[in-house]
């Protein structure tokens, strides 16, 4: 059995993305911080699975993120030898300025701490910038190595082109995204090369 796994912070777009990877009715617009549990969608002998949406959500108390948190971070300690691969969906416009935020607090950000979590699990991520169409086109290659750069991959970030997918999930604009999932698992079903 294998395993991809969606997380992102809420409000990132991770439902949009999921009903243009999936085409399936994925639940979006519901109620967030709402949905505590992981949604399952299951394609042949492929498990997709759509993790709770994470951070500040208005109405949800810090008790109730940090245990969100807790539930993402020992869902993948537990299923780790099943997950092929994570997309972690983050906003490019408001990655870097939240990462930067919470490191002047001295705080880890999330994102960040998820991210390097993964990392120490073996587990592949790719980081699915979405969003794209709030930023100008001069700006795109700026704010992506910003973001490559805060994840800790040295810009340019074109030579990371594997990790990190620019997308616009609402423009359907998914295509390169779609293909590094697809090398993923084939890369899986000939587990010798
Ligand atoms: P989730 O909480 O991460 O599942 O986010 P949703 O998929 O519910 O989307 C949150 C909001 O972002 C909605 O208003 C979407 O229409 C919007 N959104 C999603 N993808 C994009 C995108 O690619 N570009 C823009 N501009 N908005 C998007």
């Amino acid at each position: 059995k294998h395993e991809v796994v969606f997380i992102g912070r809420s409000n990132v777009g991770k439902s949009t993305l999921m009903r243009q990877l999936i085409g399936l009715k994925v639940r979006v617009g519901k109620r967030p911080g709402v949905t505590q549990r992981p949604n399952y969608y299951q394609f042949g002998d492929l498990l997709v699975t759509d993790m709770p949406g994470y951070g500040y959500m208005k109405g949800v108390d810090y008790r109730k993120q940090h245990k969100l948190r807790d539930l993402i971070v020992k869902y993948f300690e537990d299923n780790a030898p099943r997950i092929v691969c994570a997309v972690q969906v983050v906003d490019a416009k408001s990655f870097s300025e939240v990462v930067d935020r919470w490191d002047g607090r001295g705080e880890v950000p999330i994102d960040l701490e998820l991210f390097a979590f993964l990392r120490d699990l073996n587990i592949p991520v790719i980081v699915a910038v979405n969003k794209m169409d709030n930023i100008y086109d001069r700006e795109k290659n700026m704010v992506l190595d910003d973001i490559a750069l805060r994840l800790g991959f040295s810009p340019p970030w074109s030579g990371w082109m594997d990790r990190i997918a620019p997308i616009s999930a609402k423009k359907g604009d998914v295509d390169h995204l779609r293909k590094l999932l697809k090398d993923k698992l084939r890369s899986i079903k000939r587990p010798d090369l």
